[in-house]
């Protein structure tokens, strides 16, 4: 751990605490938010797929940086990006919806997209993430931020 120079003792033990606790509130989301993926991707696939997706596994993955989601069918994984950490619920749900859609219907055929018309903020879903990419192409204007 890094502790800034010139800090008391006292001041010292108490942002050593404050910085173990923070790590362990990441430490807890992280494999909590796993955890929880796999049920909202359960309950996902019962609203708007009869049950029929069956996912195994859900987690966050930090290698995904160009695709929002993948999925390996034969083991019913999914993967997220952890990019969508912060990202609108129904945004998160969209990206689930559409891996579990990935586990009966590969490709994106028409049949893949009359899955996705279950779920109904698919096109809200796919702009908001459009959005987003759009917006990383833009060059960064440091000045502007405090605009
Ligand atoms: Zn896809």
């Amino acid at each position: 751990m890094l502790i800034p120079a010139r800090m008391s003792e006292a001041e010292e033990q108490r942002w050593v605490t404050v910085m173990l606790d923070k790590l362990a509130a990441q430490e807890n989301k992280r494999v909590l938010g796993d955890a929880e993926l796999t049920e909202r991707a359960e309950r996902l696939s019962v609203q708007y797929f009869d049950g029929r997706a069956r996912p195994t596994s859900v987690r966050w993955v930090t290698n995904q940086n160009t695709r929002w989601g993948s999925c390996t069918p034969s083991e019913g994984s999914i993967r997220l990006s952890h990019r969508l950490q912060g990202m609108p619920e129904y945004v998160v749900d969209y990206v689930l919806v559409h891996e579990l859609a990935h586990l009966l219907v590969p490709g994106h055929g028409p049949r893949f997209w009359q899955l996705l018309e279950a779920y109904p903020r698919t096109e809200r879903a796919r702009g908001y993430l459009e959005g987003v990419v759009a917006a990383d192409r833009l060059p960064h204007l440091p000045a502007a931020r405090d605009e």
